[in-house]
């Protein structure tokens, strides 16, 4: 007996406004397929990855070579060599990373575990040991430095393994004028800090952000050294400028 086919997609449906498809329109191209990795937080098929724990062929340090430890599939802030840097610029990404803030605490509010993750070149996302530790609101874990506060405070206790995953929206501008602000959506630990907030511009310290001065459509990812031994590993992104919304 003939086995009933389900149809793969119609031709007799209305058009989808703004859309050159009809409803579940048989000639829209499927989705590509991306294999997913095995666990949470491994890289999938299509993933550019930046750091595996192996070494730190993909960035470059203030001199040159980038001078942070790398050991036991992590890698640590080596203090005061500097802030490191992919070698490859990105606009608009999906990034996942992981860091673990010092198991010894030392210090306290912005002088405890601080690094950070800063989106093409000048966006951070703040990196912190925020759990139990006192701090300006736009200065905690998960914060868009210097602009808006995490939705909650997310943080796993110093010395565990968190995870970051982000999506950055890179900013547009057209000549001097600028057509579309930075975006960013930031999950801590599989918790919502950020639904697609719009950043005010690159982050500063004291200071009001803005996209007064032009900069490009691409930068690199960058990884602060705040002289507080923290540490990442397993860092991936997928570009997504290599995908079609429409
Ligand atoms: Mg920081």
């Amino acid at each position: 007996m003939a086995e009933q086919q389900a149809p793969v997609g119609y031709d007799d449906t209305p058009m989808l406004p703004g859309q050159p498809y009809r409803v579940h329109d048989s000639k829209r191209s499927a989705p590509r397929v991306v294999t997913p990795g095995a666990g949470y937080g491994d890289a999938p098929s299509d993933a550019v990855v930046l750091f595996d724990g192996s070494d730190l062929s993909n960035w470059q340090g203030r001199d040159g070579d980038a001078q942070w430890k790398v050991e036991n599939g992590y890698m640590e802030v080596t203090p005061k060599t500097g802030d490191i840097q992919t070698k490859e610029g990105f606009g608009s990404i999906q990034l996942h990373l992981e860091f673990a803030c010092p198991a010894e605490v030392k210090g306290n509010s912005q002088g405890r575990g601080n690094s950070g993750v800063f989106l093409l070149g000048g966006y951070e996302v703040q990196v912190l040991d925020g759990y139990d530790n006192p701090t300006y609101a736009d200065g905690i874990t998960g914060a868009i430095y210097g602009q808006f506060p995490p939705l909650v405070n997310a943080t796993r206790p110093p010395g565990e393994w968190q995870s970051y995953d982000i999506i950055f929206e890179a900013p547009v501008y057209e000549g001097e004028t600028l057509k579309s602000p930075a975006y960013l959506t930031v999950i801590l630990n599989g918790i919502l800090l950020h639904n697609r907030k719009e950043a005010m511009g690159p982050t500063g310290h004291k200071n009001l952000s803005s996209y007064d001065t032009v900069h490009g459509p691409t930068g690199p990812l960058k990884l602060q050294d705040h002289g507080d031994l923290v540490r990442y590993r397993n860092i991936w992104i997928r570009n997504l400028t290599d995908y079609d919304a429409s």
